[in-house]
């Protein structure tokens, strides 16, 4: 089977964006879950000469579960259980947010890898607001942006390479 990759993160970090860049139209056809709605929330995902399932966390509707922080918590707590490699994404403008110091506290207890993605990094002079995120504590932000899809390369080697 193909390794999993999840996409975890608190809303509007822009996972939905970059899942649509990895997977482009190759959508997985999944049946749903009791529970959890899962339709077009996986695809396909190729990087060198891998193949990969892609997981947007983002979109698991769970049913009963609509508090910001439960609904991330839970989606988080999938993507730990189901996937082989975790990115976890955050928004370089917004800067660390309470949310996604909760997310970072379920991923520590993960015993997968971790891939941190620094999105929303659009031009150069924005390379900077990367570093804060090195207090996460998930080695080498990887700073990428979603609008120009500048950065991806670099953060699928190093998803690829934890495989
Ligand atoms: P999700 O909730 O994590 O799935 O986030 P979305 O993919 O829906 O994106 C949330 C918002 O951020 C949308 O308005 C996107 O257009 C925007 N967005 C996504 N990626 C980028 C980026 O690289 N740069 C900027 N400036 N905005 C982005
Ligand atoms: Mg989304």
């Amino acid at each position: 089977a193909r390794p999993i990759v999840a996409i975890v993160g608190r809303p509007n970090v822009g996972k939905s964006t970059i899942f649509n860049r990895i997977v482009g139209d190759r959508l997985a056809i999944v049946e749903d879950m009791p529970g959890v709605t899962r339709d077009r929330l996986y695809g396909v995902g190729e990087w060198l000469d891998h193949n990969f399932s892609v997981i947007d966390t983002g979109g698991i509707e769970i049913e009963g579960d609509s508090e910001l922080l439960k609904s991330v918590r839970a989606q988080a707590e999938l993507a730990i259980e189901e996937s082989d490699v975790i990115i976890f994404m955050v928004d370089g403008k917004a800067g660390i947010t309470a949310a996604d110091s909760e997310v970072a506290e379920l991923l520590f207890r993960a015993k997968k890898p971790i891939v941190l993605a620094v999105n929303k990094i659009d031009n150069i002079k924005r390379q900077d607001d990367i570093y804060e995120f090195y207090s996460l504590g998930f080695g080498t932000p990887y700073g990428i942006s979603g609008s120009h899809g500048t950065g991806l390369g670099d953060l699928l080697d190093a998803v690829v390479g934890s495989f």
